[in-house]
């Protein structure tokens, strides 16, 4: 077979789609993708709220924090009630309706059945965060597996003791940090690896005690890259002062300032082999991935805290053992052949279009919410040979009576869920994050936007009447609602409020570290700039002589100088 290209029926550009994709669609018995892998990767993202915790009432009435607005057509159940017996998805279970599109009647289910108000696999007091495999004393965490008392980190795994972080790996007692993996006690750094004592640094890889510093390999006491002594270093870290808010800020600046004047590798990843993307870590043949942990043979995949995950296209957000997925979102933990499916894991295979089916499912076709469950279609249960008949006819019906949304797209079989459908507002969801719209651009398309409800803000201190130094801050601090500079109008979500909690009071007055001065939201947004998006960019080394070419998430108009693979391991040596 030989490669193709086709226009998106979204964007209207035109797409390739190779040889070894068209084997791998042939394996997972599915047509060819009709949308570019851009316009795919949007489309998922805006089934996903990846980090806004709001509150809602589930079916008792009674008000809890959930992943879905109040105004989200969904029901929903907290999470241990969830997984309780004490209800049973199968009482919504219908008969598939051959004179109406199977979108429809997939969405009417999506509106009975009860969600789990924050999807969580087996939480620990950890009533505050979502989307989570085992988080255990953590608070305000998201996308992350197995994670121990942290706040305020998304996209993490196998850490203790992380606060403010953005794509942690194996780490421990981190502060402010995008992209560290086998870090510890590193803080206010972005993409650094097996670090000790690690402060303002950047690229740096098996560093202890080294401040301000860029590209550095097995480097100790180092100041903007120069070495000193054990003393001398002591001396100017008492110096630097980052007890003190003020001059974290000052020294933020500084670090940002020397940094931009080195190199940057092409791609942020180690230990891979024939990869292409970010972020990507002991992966091997992955294509145009972002943020992989374990990967092979993978393309279009995105955000995997914990691996193996093998053999699958447009899969994101989980993996921990995923194999053959394709179009889909948030499955992982022993999930085996699964397509256009959300938030189904734990031991589950052979999924069609189904939404939050867990534990030994398998042989599922539009289901919401299924635990144990086999051959079901929209809740429904039958035989394995009624199943098997039935499936393909769906499946023609879906193809001769498709789904347009409200563009104007056709939604036949092979398609992801229509945005439209979505429980989650676009400006709720992942996407708006990688692909923001404006509220009129929303609405034109026909998606939902919902206006977060109005805070009533009752600050009780501002965040400059703060202690600069946290030596000056006792508990009575936790009583305090502190109002953010950003006042809710800024582009950031802002809760114009914030509060400090006990456990990151301790985790301060361990690192010696002051007190944050904005809102969670605003923090976050402000580490989501030092990551680059999940898109690449066809571009040469930028070192003199060099005539390189590589596939970057580097856009050409960054200011960052960015350099291949040999040229950068000439500098770093
Ligand atoms: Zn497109
Ligand atoms: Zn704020
Ligand atoms: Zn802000
Ligand atoms: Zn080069």
């Amino acid at each position: 077979m030989q490669s193709e290209t086709r226009q998106c029926q979204n964007c209207k550009k035109d797409f390739v789609i190779e040889p070894d994709d068209f084997a791998f669609y042939e394996k997972m018995k599915v047509p060819a993708p009709t949308w570019c892998p851009e316009c795919r990767l949007q489309r998922r993202f805006a089934w996903r709220n990846e980090w806004k915790l709001m509150r809602k009432k589930d079916i008792h009435g009674k008000e809890i924090f959930s992943m879905y607005h109040e105004d989200s057509p969904v029901k929903i159940l907290e999470v241990a009630e969830w997984y309780s017996d004490s209800w049973d998805p199968m009482e919504y279970g219908k008969e598939y309706d051959f004179s109406k599109s199977f979108f429809e009647q997939f969405k009417e289910l999506l509106h009975q059945v009860p969600l789990m108000s924050r999807p969580l696999i087996n939480p620990i007091r950890s009533d505050f965060s979502s989307n989570a495999t085992e988080p255990k004393d953590c608070y305000l965490c998201f996308a992350a597996s197995y994670i121990e008392n942290c706040a305020y980190s998304i996209w993490g795994a196998k850490s203790k003791d992380i606060v403010d972080c953005y794509i942690f790996n194996e780490s421990e007692l981190c502060y402010d940090c995008v992209d560290i993996t086998k870090c510890y006690k590193t803080l206010f750094s972005v993409s650094c690896e097996d670090c000790n004592e690690v402060v303002f640094s950047k690229n740096c890889v098996g560093c202890n005690n080294c401040f301000g510093c860029i590209n550095l390999k097995n480097k100790s006491y180092h100041i903007f890259n120069e070495p000193c002594s054990k003393e001398k270093y002591a001396e100017k870290l008492k110096e630097f002062g980052i007890s003190s808010r003020k001059n974290i800020e000052t020294l933020r600046q500084q670090a940002i300032d020397f940094w931009i004047k080195f190199p940057n590798k092409y791609i942020h990843g180690r230990h891979n082999q024939d990869v292409s993307g970010n972020y990507i870590y002991n992966s091997k043949n992955s294509k145009h991935c972002w943020r992989l942990v374990g990967g092979e043979n993978l393309k279009y995949c995105q955000n995997f805290t914990v691996g193996p995950a093998k053999d699958s296209y447009d899969h994101s957000n989980f993996g921990n053992g995923s194999e053959l997925i394709y179009e889909s979102l948030g499955v992982g933990k022993g999930v085996y052949d699964v397509a256009f499916s959300s938030l189904s894991f734990g031991s589950v295979s052979n999924l069609r279009y189904c939404f939050g089916c867990l534990q030994n499912s398998s042989f599922l076709f539009g289901c919401i919410g299924l635990r144990n469950k086999q051959y079901c279609i929209l809740n429904k249960r039958y035989t394995k040979e009624e199943y098997e008949a039935l499936v393909p006819k769906i499946i023609a019906h879906m193809n001769e009576m498709p789904y347009i949304d409200k563009k104007g797209c056709v939604y036949k079989y092979g398609e992801f869920f229509p945005t439209e459908m979505s429980p989650t507002a676009y400006n709720e969801s992942f996407a708006q994050d990688f692909f923001p719209l404006t509220k009129k651009e929303v609405e034109e398309q026909g998606f939902v936007w919902r206006e977060q409800k109005n805070k009533e803000f009752n600050a009780t201190k501002s965040s400059p009447e703060l202690p600069d130094y946290i030596k000056d801050v006792d508990d009575s601090i936790l009583k305090e609602v502190i109002s953010c500079p950003h006042a809710g109008k800024c582009e950031h979500e802002c809760n114009g409020v914030f509060k400090i909690t006990k456990q990151e009071l301790q985790f301060y007055k361990k690192l010696n570290i002051p007190l944050p001065q904005t809102c969670q939201n605003c923090r976050h947004y402000a580490r989501f700039a030092w990551r680059n998006p999940p898109k690449l960019w066809h571009r040469s080394c930028m070192r003199p002589g060099c005539t390189n070419e590589f596939e970057t998430s580097y856009a050409p108009d960054r200011p960052e100088i960015v350099y291949c693979e040999s040229c950068y391991q000439q500098e770093v040596a």
